[in-house]
Formats: structure tokens, sequence, C-alpha cells
């Protein structure tokens, strides 16, 4: 398309200076056609406007950090702050000791997703009609908290448990949540004190400031029922078991793809358990209307980006690190070692999107293909007709 070309791609014919062309009351009384004065550099691609930058860094250490760590737990993040290109996802690993609680709070800025690493925890949710869910996580399942709705949460036992938090929004920090007992401690007692129905002197025992994540005795595994016996209940509407949800099965390994057709409360993210055999490639690919956030449970593997420009940039992964491709960037992921690697992705919408390369090259004549790539038939006839997903070993 011409209006991309650089002024080094076009040349303005003898005597007439790019200015002049580009007036429109001088074209005109040249009764000119403005394509018949300039020329394509042969052989040569559009050059940049201006100074490219290079690729940003797309990897991050999360559990290499020690952010925050108290008696009932720890909790360490990735927001733009410590992983910059990560604009629309932030993630947090939270512990919990068994009875240890992550108090009552909520978020002004994100939704919050969920998956159980390791252990049991429970959490109860406030959905702003005052309906109330209570459920029960372990291992491979994953909650979905709205934007702004009331939640707490408890860890089970018997030992700790161990799940990632996911944000739609990377400007979201877990350290600076709404918590429950920084609300009260800052609020004029003699308001508390009409609110909540007691004394002054009984309000001294609340925290004196935030909690945050407290230790604290193991809740009745059978559960509980809630003190207002009224609460209308939506049990089990905020939970979904994502690793019991049949996977895709590709040559290479698996994906478990959860959009919010699968899970109706995650309506803003779509999260996939990505599992890939030693050797395995997920094939080039991209997504045309989401963000992809990575963290790696287990295995290595390289992910290489491209971001036009003829930018790539290849970065290695390993448990703990977190990585993040921008919406519409191509990418492909190596498998590395001997260990089958696991990852987390989450996309910042609730439907998924993704165009391979390999169905591309499916869905063009095979004219298309010669004249582009300047192969011959006998090549094009080789090329793949649709996506496979994830390659096994070469
Ligand atoms: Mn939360
Ligand atoms: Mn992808």
């Amino acid at each position: 398309m011409a209006q991309d070309w650089n002024d080094n791609d076009v040349k303005p014919q003898a005597g007439i200076s790019r200015r002049n062309v580009f007036g429109a009351a001088s074209l005109a009384s040249l009764g000119v056609a403005a394509t018949s004065m300039w020329t394509r550099k042969a052989n040569a691609a559009p050059e940049p406007k201006k100074a490219v930058e290079e690729l940003a860094t797309f990897k991050y250490d999360l559990e290499g950090q020690t952010h925050w760590v108290g008696p009932g737990g720890s909790a360490k993040e990735a927001t733009v702050e410590e992983f910059p290109i990560s604009e629309s996802i932030a993630g947090v690993s939270m512990r919990l000791e068994p009875g240890a609680i992550r108090e009552l709070h909520w978020h002004t800025l994100a939704a919050e997703w969920a998956y159980m690493l390791e252990g049991r925890c429970r959490a109860t949710v406030i959905s702003p009609n005052g309906q109330a869910d209570v459920s029960d996580f372990e291992e491979g399942d994953t909650w979905y908290f709205p934007r702004g709705h009331g939640h707490c949460l408890q860890g089970l036992g018997p030992g700790p448990c161990h799940f990632l938090l996911v944000f739609d929004n990377g400007h979201f920090s877990e350290f600076g949540t709404f918590d429950a007992s920084d609300w009260l401690s800052h609020t004029d007692p003699k308001i508390l004190s009409r609110v909540m129905n007691l004394p002054e002197a009984a309000l001294a025992k609340f925290p004196q400031k935030e909690l945050y994540i407290g230790p604290g005795k193991v809740p009745p595994q059978a559960g509980e029922p809630f003190r207002n016996q009224e609460t209308q209940l939506l049990m089990g509407t905020h939970k979904y078991r994502l690793d019991k949800q049949p996977p895709r099965v590709y040559p290479g390994g698996t994906e478990h793809i959860v959009t919010s057709k699968e899970f109706p409360m995650q309506t803003t993210l779509t999260a996939v358990r990505m599992d890939l055999q030693p050797g395995a490639l997920r094939e080039p690919h991209w997504h045309p209307h989401a963000d992809e956030w990575q963290y790696f449970v287990k295995g290595r593997a390289k992910i290489t980006i491209f971001g036009s420009h003829g930018r790539v940039k290849t970065e290695e992964f390993a448990p703990g690190n977190v990585g993040f491709v921008k919406q519409g960037y191509g990418h492909f992921i190596e498998q590395v070692g001997d260990v089958p690697t696991e990852i987390l992705v989450l996309f910042n919408s609730g439907e998924y999107q993704e165009i391979s390369l390999a169905s591309w090259l499916g869905a063009n004549p095979v004219s298309i293909l010669e004249t582009n790539f300047g192969i011959s038939k006998d090549d094009i006839a080789k090329l793949p007709l649709k996506e496979s997903g994830i390659l096994r070993r070469a």
C-alpha cells in the first residue's frame, strides 16, 4: 500500500518536489495521476517511517522473587512495574498455610482467575445482587471472580496450597487491593459501632491495620452454612475444573482450552493448559485479538516471537518463569529437555482466536504461493494443508 511506504522507497521524478506532488491543487492543475510520478524501488520492501525499536523483553522470573512473606503465606507478583510488556495481564503466585486466610477483599481494576497448582483451598465470593458462592478447589481447578466482587480464600490443608492468580489488567497489583481490615481500621469507631452493632471497646479487638494474609484454624472440611441462611447460593458458578475437561489432542501434546463458552463466568479471559511432549513444537501462529500470557509450571521451552521489520527474538523459559506475546505477534514454542513441559496460558478475551501459518498456506491457491515465494509446484504440494497444533519430535 503506497501510503505505508517510506520516503526512501518512492522517488519523485525530475523537477517535481515531493512537497509539490502532495499539494492537491498542484496535482489537479497538472492534470496528472499521482501514480505516474512515482516509481517503486526494485526488489526492496518498504522501509519503516521511523527508527524501529528492538523487541522488548518478554520473560520474567516470577518464582525467583520474594515480594511478600508472612506467617500465613506468601505472594509474589508480575505487574507492569516488574514486567513492562504485560500491559493487559498481571500474575501472582500465592501460597497459603493450612487454615491461613487471604482476607475478605475486592479489586477495583481487574477480574481474578486462578489455577490450583498444589493443595486445596476454599473460596467465598459475593455478587452485587447478594448471591454468594462457597467452593473448594484442588489441583487442576480454576476460579474466576468478576471485577469488584468481594471474595476470600482459605487454605484447607493438610499441607500448604499454592495457586497462580491471573488478572485481566497488567496495572493491577495484589499489594493494592481493597481489604476489609484496612477499611475497618481506618473508619471512625463511632460510625463502625453503629453499623456493626458493637460497642467501641469490642472494635479495638479488630486488626488495627490491613491483615492481607494471616494464619488461622483449618475450617470444617464439610463446609458451614452462611451466617444469613437466606443468602441465595450460586454454588459452583465461579469454579471450573479445567483439568477434568477433555483436552484437544495433537501429535506432540495436548491443550485444555477454556473459553467463556465452557465457563460462562469467565467472560474476559481464555485459559489454556498446554502440555508438550519432549521434542514437540507448538507450530507458528498468532492470535488476532488477544495478548498471550504464559506461566511455566514444569519443564522448559523456547519461545520465538516475530514482530515485523525483520524482528525476531527467542527466550528460553523454565519453571516459575512468565512469558508474554503481544496481540497479533507471530510465535512458536519449542519444547526443551527430556521432561514434558506444562504451561498455563491466558488470553485477555473470553473468546479464543488463532490463525496458524499452516492453515493459512492451505487456504490459498497454488499460484499465489508460487508468485509470493517463487517456489515450484512440487514444493508447494509438500506444504501443510491445515494446522497440526503441536507437532511431535522431528
Ligand atoms: Mn483477590
Ligand atoms: Mn499462542
